[in-house]
């Protein structure tokens, strides 16, 4: 159930209506629109009919609600979610391009990097300090010294840093040390974890699990958004599929159905969804063309030598062209870089 609030409703009212919603036994989650307050009553409260919430003063109208993810929902909140990042806003006009290597390497490499991609036009440096890998015996990251290392970079550079959480167990750490929490394809559906990052405030960049479902997808979205973290990211990476061309197959058509069914940004991660260097600049222009909010982009100066996917990983140089062709298609879509 959703409670839509009058556009002049006072806070008493609305603090009103959400003691109610909780002395039913529910949790209430308060959404603030541009010109009104929804509240999204989150419990299995089938009983109470619509007309019981219709009666509180300063409420408009009692909606049920047809979709599992109630918070997720464009039904919910028909405004599209902006997302601060720093100085930037993800979620409206302007595009962010988030880039960085897999894996933090050093102090210099990350620092180089991250001086670079500002430069070119990125709102943030992604760069992964806990890898989670295949194989066991694969360089798994530098952890702490990696945040250390992105922590520094940030001093440096002044632009956000984003980096993977791994365990529910990590992420005050993680936190204390980054701007974006990013939970990987492999912990899409590691609930405990969803709930952990949930609970704090800090923007969280969920990819889509490689096998994931549309409805998957949004309702580990709604795992984050139930806790009360409202600021979700969702990221498509690529799905497995039977084809074998590419390392994942990038399914840019979620982009624009996610927009119809949620008001939550989406972006697209191009190198983790081709793994093929010279796919990501044209997969990258199309995901721009059909509505993604950001990209992920993993980039490295010398990706020959990269601890962790080189393959898919552009050069600098490959990233600025990519930037300024990027920015082609969105001004051809009337948004901006
Ligand atoms: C990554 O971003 O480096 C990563 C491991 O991504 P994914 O979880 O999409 O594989
Ligand atoms: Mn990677």
């Amino acid at each position: 159930m959703i409670i839509v609030m009058k556009p002049n409703a006072e806070k008493r009212e609305v603090d009103h209506v959400v003691e109610k919603v909780e002395e039913v036994g529910c949790k209430a989650i308060l959404l603030e629109g541009t010109n009104r307050k929804v509240i999204a009553v989150i419990g299995d409260k089938r009983d109470i009919s619509a007309g019981f919430w219709d009666a509180i003063p300063g409420v408009e109208k009692a909606v049920p609600i047809l979709t599992p993810y109630k918070i997720a929902s464009r039904e919910v909140k028909k405004t599209s979610t902006e997302i601060k990042i720093n100085d930037y806003i993800l979620g409206g006009r302007k595009i962010g391009i988030i880039a960085g290597p897999c894996a933090v390497e050093s102090q210099d490499q990350i620092n180089f990097i991250a001086e670079r991609v500002k430069k070119a036009g990125a709102i943030a440096l992604r760069g992964g300090a806990f890898k989670p890998r295949t194989n066991p015996y694969s360089f798994q990251g530098l952890m702490e010294e990696g945040l250390e290392y992105l922590a520094k970079a940030r001093e440096a550079t002044g632009l956000a840093v984003v980096t993977e959480v791994l365990s529910p167990e990590h992420v005050g750490l993680v936190s204390r040390y980054v701007d974006v929490l990013q939970i990987g394809t492999r912990n899409m559906a590691n609930f405990l974890l969803l709930k952990a990052v949930g609970e704090g405030k800090k923007p969280v960049i969920l990819k889509r699990g490689m096998s994931a479902t549309l409805d998957e997808f949004l309702l580990a979205g709604e795992y984050i958004l139930s806790q009360g973290n409202p600021n979700v990211i969702l990221c498509e990476r690529g799905i497995r599929t039977f084809e074998t061309h590419t390392r994942f197959t990038l399914s840019l058509s979620i982009v624009p159905q996610l927009k119809k069914l949620t008001h939550l940004p989406v972006i697209v991660d191009p190198s983790h969804g081709t793994g093929v260097r010279d796919l990501v600049l044209p997969m990258s222009k199309g995901a721009i063309a059909v509505g993604a909010d950001g990209l992920l982009i993993e980039v490295h100066p010398d990706p020959e030598k990269a601890f962790v996917d080189g393959p898919q990983s552009i050069t600098i140089e490959e990233f600025e062209s990519l930037m300024e062709e990027s920015r082609s298609i969105s001004a051809a879509i009337g948004r901006y870089i």
